[in-house]
Parts: structure tokens; C-alpha cells; sequence
């Protein structure tokens, strides 16, 4: 089984040194929540993570879900783990004090997703869309809404889920065939079959609360013709408790190669009562508050889970002896962290995962600030930045995800392979995250065609990337990375110059080259967060000796070893699409 222990430590060095929004230090509810209380916070997130959660990820795994006589069972020790998780608040950290919640900042609750994620993926997954239906009933939805149901989700009481996915229709949600016929009370009855649906039944929670996406007869063709709903498990009686059951039923769950903990439902709806959330025909829109909030996290998910494989992989390196490495001096072998390979492997593992986390927290920041900064157009800038970044943040988090579980495995050679080490479950478990909530390469092509060829939002990043280098001119420490980083940027500069101009006639080319602009997106993000890390660390070497040059060392790796990566994308792309799109697979 494998061992977890949150980075803590990690995680105080970026909320100490660098919460440096000055828009989200000027939040006035944020402002008393000082270093003592996040420790706090983050100790017993750990602890909780480490003692209760992480054990479950391999009882998941061993004893998944069981669908029996339509009722879905949740792995051993879930229930009692989820009763214990719901008592101490987690599911309240970051929701509204109004609805019972603790009010905490994503730039702490970001924290709190990763260690969950790191600890159990699959346990995490019941409690994860509850917050996703939170944001969009508390965005959307009308107060007798949010005054029934959010305080219990907020309570963990009951849970959410999102219903989009239909046989015919996955990524083009325009095909969705779910009718919902207008009630003479006001209300709708939905009918039709979702698939896919993420603990959409299980018994954990009295209630599950589904945020469905639907079809009003006669609205308008595609996705301009559908609509959100809120339609309860069990409907719920005047006196806000859980009445007869609605017309809501499991039909299977599916077997699949990882998260076998998390129940993915099919579920069928007949006749079952459920409340319009937002205007008619525009619930796509309310869906997206759901969905990319949830895109954040899940790539949240690929970070955590990346932590974990990175953890085991060095403890695995110290303890596992074979050959002698080029220095060794008293002929006995050595262990393989002595490797340069190992080694190589290792601060891949490690220069990412720190950089990511450290972007995470940037646009944590962001988001605050895009959700409670009082200036509507501050709020406005920072909401423009966290949609450039959403698609980033999902998929090159994922895709990371896959590259370092992999990395894991290799470094525990057969051991990695076989079950007993629990490493090959990492790279099941996150093989999910580059598929849902919208695929990796759907996710690319979004990033290209709606935030970078439409508007320019990108050049407003690439200031903010600029200013940095420039405010930090005249420190000589930094020279060499502000070089690569700069070099780097002109890159970015060409590659969306290179984009505009074949969008104009060659959209091939284009849209062959969205998931090479994604990746270099995502590596000049990473090599902005270690810039300024970089920054602060240079000027700690006296106070905490071995981390902060260890974070210089790992930041100069980066820049020589992993930003190379962002040419070799650069140069991939603009060879255009002929050959690809020449191919006739016969
Ligand atoms: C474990 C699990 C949990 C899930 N949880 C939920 C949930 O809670 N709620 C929910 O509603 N759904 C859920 N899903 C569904 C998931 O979101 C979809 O599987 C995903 O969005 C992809 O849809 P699809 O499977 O139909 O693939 P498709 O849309 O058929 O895509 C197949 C391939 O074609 C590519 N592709 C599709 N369109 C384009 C395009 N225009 N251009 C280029 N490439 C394209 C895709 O990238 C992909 O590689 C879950 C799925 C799984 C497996």
C-alpha cells in the first residue's frame, strides 16, 4: 500500500511568501484569516487525510461499489468515514457562512482538494460534486432553492451530482434527448436516461440532489435549448426534511479500470419532479459555473495524485538497492536514488509538481478575487483570467498526472507493475481526470478558439508575465531564469501570432495545434510560478537553509531540463496539419 503525507510545509511557504494579489489582499473578509489559522486548518486536513482517507483509497480498489436489487452499496469502511468527515465540516470549509459554511478562501480550500485527491480519489468523489451543485444552485438559483437545499449539501447531509451525459452524447451536449414538461404547479417532470453519473446513488448521504440538464419541448435546436433542473432523489416536504421517494432510479453502475470506490450510475428518470434553476434555454451557462469550477479541481485531482506518486517513487528510491552508481566508493551497491536516471525521473516529478502547485495557488487568488473583490471591473479581470486558465489548469494538470503516475512505475521497475505497491492504482485512478469534465483535447481546442483567437486575454497573462520579469530587472540571481523565461514568452507570442494568421484560412493547422499551444501555455505558466518562487527563496537562504535552496535547485532544473519542452510543442505545431490530415487509415 502506499504511504501519504501532506506537504504541509509546501503549502505554508506558498500562503506565507506568495499571496501577493494585491486585489486579494484587499478582500475584507479574507483579511483575518492569518498563517496561524490556515496551519491549523491544514494539520488537521492532514491528519484526517493520512488516518481515516488514505486507507480507503486500496479497500476501494480491492472491494468497489456493489449494485444490488437497485440499491448502490459504498465500499467498506466509506460510511463511517464520510459520517466522520461531515461531523468535522470539510464539506463547509469553503461555502457561505448564510448556508452554514465556514467561509474559508479557495486560496485554502485548493489545499484541501489536493491532500483529499492525494489520499483517496475515489472517496473524494462523493463529496466533490456536492460543492460543484453548491456554487450553481447558490449562483442560479432562486432563495426558496437555496434555502431548501443548501444548508444540508453545505451539512453533507445530502449530495450532489451532475447529470449531463447521455448514450448519444458526450462531449456535444447539443444531442441531449432528457424532456422536461412544465408542470401546472410550476414545477417539471424530467424523463429520459443519464449515464456516467458520478455517485449518482450511493449510501452515504439521505438525499442526492441532481442538477440535470434537459430538453423543454419546443425550445430551440442544440445546445441553445437546454435547460438546468434540480430534481431530488427523494422530493422534499414543506417542513425541509426527506419525503417519498421521486422518480429517480439506478439501473447499473459500470466496472471500470480505476476509481473503483466512486459509483459511476446510470440513472433513469420517469415522471420525477424537478425545479427549473435559472432562465429557460439557458442552462448551459448555468451548468458552466458547475463545470468549470469542477475543471479546476479535477485538475486538482491529477496534482494530489501526482504527490502521492511522487512520494512513494523517493522513498522507493532510498530503500531499493541495485548496481553501483559513477561515485560509488566502497564497492557495495547502491541504492537507486544514486542514479542519475532515478534521479532524473525524480526532479521531473518533483520540479512540476511544486510549479503546479504554486500555479494553483496563484489562480486560487484569482478566483477569490473573480468572486468577492467588491470593484466590478477588478472582479471583471480576474474572471477573464481564470477562464484563459481553466482549460489549462484541467488538462495539463492531468496530463501531468498520467506522466508522473508512469514515471512511478518505472522507478518501482516490476514492483511498480504488480498490485502490492499500490503505485499502479495511481495511474488508474487519475487515468479518469484527461477524460471527464470535458476531454483534454476538447479543453485544448476551447482554450484556442474561444480565449485565445477571440479575445485577448492572453496578451493581459502575458503582461502580468512581463511585469514580473521586468520588476525583478536588477536582481543578477535571477538573470538566468528571467532569460529562459522571457525567451519563452516570445515563443507564446509567436505561436498565437502563427494561430491568427492560420485561422484565417488553414483551420486544420489550427486545430491540430491545440494541444501543443495547451502544453506551452501550461510550461510558461509553471516557469512563471518558479520564477517567483525563485524570488522569494533567494531571499530565505539564511532562515531555513536546506528548503529554500532546495527550491532554487529544483527551479533551476526546471528551467534547464523541463522548459525545453516548450520548443519542442512550438516546432510540432507549426508544422502544420497536411500529413495528418493526408492519412487514410485503410
Ligand atoms: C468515471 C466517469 C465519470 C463520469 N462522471 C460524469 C458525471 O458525473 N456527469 C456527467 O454528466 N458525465 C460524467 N462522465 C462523462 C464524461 O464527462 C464523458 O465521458 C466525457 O465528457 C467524454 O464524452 P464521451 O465519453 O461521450 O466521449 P466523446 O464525446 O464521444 O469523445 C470521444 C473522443 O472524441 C474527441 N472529440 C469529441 N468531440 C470532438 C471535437 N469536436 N473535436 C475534437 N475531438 C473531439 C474526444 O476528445 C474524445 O477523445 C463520466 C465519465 C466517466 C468515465
Amino acid at each position: 500500500m502506499t504511504t501519504y503525507n501532506a506537504p504541509v510545509e509546501e503549502m505554508m511557504f506558498l500562503f506565507d511568501h506568495l499571496k501577493d494579489n494585491k486585489n486579494y489582499n484587499e478582500i475584507e473578509k479574507f483579511k483575518e484569516i492569518n498563517s496561524e489559522l490556515v496551519k491549523d486548518i491544514l494539520i488537521q486536513a492532514a491528519k484526517l487525510n493520512q488516518e481515516v482517507i488514505h486507507p480507503l483509497a486500496k479497500i476501494g480498489d480491492e472491494k468497489p461499489c456493489i449494485y444490488e436489487n437497485g440499491i448502490v452499496r459504498s465500499p467498506p469502511g466509506y460510511k463511517e468515514a464520510y459520517k466522520k468527515f461531515i461531523n468535522e465540516g470539510w464539506t463547509s470549509l469553503s461555502c457561505d457562512p448564510k448556508y452554514g459554511g465556514q467561509g474559508m478562501p479557495k486560496t485554502v480550500s485548493t489545499f484541501f482538494e489536493e491532500m483529499l485527491s492525494s489520499a483517496s480519489l475515489s472517496f473524494k468523489l462523493y463529496s466533490e460534486l456536492s460543492i460543484g451543485a453548491y456554487n450553481c444552485i447558490l449562483q442560479h438559483a432562486d432563495e426558496k432553492i437555496k434555502t431548501t437545499f443548501l444548508p444540508k449539501i453545505v451539512e453533507g447531509k445530502w449530495s450532489g451530482t451532475m447529470c449531463l451525459t447521455e448514450s448519444q452524447c458526450g462531449t456535444d451536449l447539443g444531442l441531449i434527448k432528457t424532456k422536461a414538461l412544465k408542470q401546472k404547479d410550476g414545477s417539471f417532470s424530467l424523463s429520459g436516461q443519464k449515464i456516467f453519473i458520478t455517485s449518482g446513488d450511493h449510501d452515504l448521504t439521505e438525499n442526492i440532489i441532481h442538477l440535470v440538464l434537459a430538453k423543454i419541448p419546443g425550445s430551440p435546436e442544440g445546445t441553445k435549448g437546454i435547460s438546468l433542473f434540480l430534481v431530488p432523489k427523494f422530493n422534499v416536504n414543506d417542513d425541509g426534511e426527506v419525503g417519498t421517494r421521486n422518480g429517480v432510479s439506478t439501473l447499473s453502475i459500470e466496472t471500470k479500470m480505476g476509481i473503483k470506490g466512486s459509483p459511476t450510475c446510470v440513472l433513469n428518470f420517469d415522471n420525477a419532479k424537478g425545479f427549473l434553476i435559472g432562465k429557460e434555454n439557458k442552462g448551459l451557462s448555468s451548468m458552466f459555473t458547475m463545470m468549470n469550477l469542477e475543471r479546476i479541481i479535477v485538475g486538482i485531482q491529477g496534482l494530489g495524485i501526482a504527490e502521492t506518486a511522487f512520494q512513494n517513487s523517493v522513498a522507493y528510491a532510498k530503500e531499493r538497492k541495485q548496481g553501483k552508481s559513477n561515485n560509488n566508493a566502497d564497492n557495495k551497491t547502491d541504492a537507486i536514488l544514486k542514479h542519475a536516471d532515478i534521479r532524473r525521473s525524480l526532479m521531473n516529478m518533483k520540479s512540476i509538481i511544486e510549479g503546479q502547485r504554486s500555479l494553483a495557488f496563484w489562480l486560487s487568488q484569482q478566483v477569490d478575487v473573480s468572486l468577492n473583490h467588491p470593484n466590478k471591473e477588478i472582479k471583471k479581470e480576474a474572471e477573464e483570467i481564470v477562464s484563459l486558465m481553466t482549460p489549462v489548469i484541467k488538462s495539463f494538470f492531468s496530463d501531468s498526472g498520467m506522466e508522473i503516475t508512469n514515471e512511478a512505475i518505472q522507478v518501482f521497475g516490476g514492483y511498480g507493475y504488480t498490485k502490492d505497491q499500490g503505485i499502479e492504482q495511481l495511474y488508474r485512478d487519475n487515468r479518469i481526470t484527461p477524460i471527464y469534465e470535458g476531454t483534454n483535447s476538447v479543453q485544448a481546442i476551447d482554450l484556442v478558439f474561444r480565449k485565445v483567437l477571440n479575445n485577448k486575454i492572453l496578451n493581459k497573462f502575458i503582461k502580468i508575465i512581463n511585469n514580473e520579469i521586468d520588476n525583478n530587472q536588477s536582481n543578477n540571481d535571477l538573470k538566468n531564469f528571467s532569460n529562459i523565461l522571457k525567451k519563452n514568452v516570445k515563443t507564446l507570442t509567436d505561436f498565437s501570432n502563427w494561430l491568427e494568421e492560420k485561422n484565417k484560412n488553414k483551420k486544420d493547422d489550427v486545430s491540430s495545434a491545440c494541444n501543443d499551444f495547451l502544453k506551452v501555455l501550461g510550461y510558461i505558466s509553471l516557469g512563471f510560478a518558479w520564477f517567483k518562487m525563485t524570488k522569494v527563496s533567494l531571499k530565505k537562504t539564511n532562515e531555513n537553509k536546506n528548503f529554500y535552496e532546495e527550491k532554487i535547485n529544483t527551479a533551476k532544473y526546471y528551467f534547464e531540463k523541463i522548459s525545453p519542452r516548450i520548443e519542442s510543442h512550438y516546432n510540432s505545431a507549426i508544422s502544420g496539419s497536411e500529413s495528418l490530415m493526408k492519412a487514410k487509415f485503410n
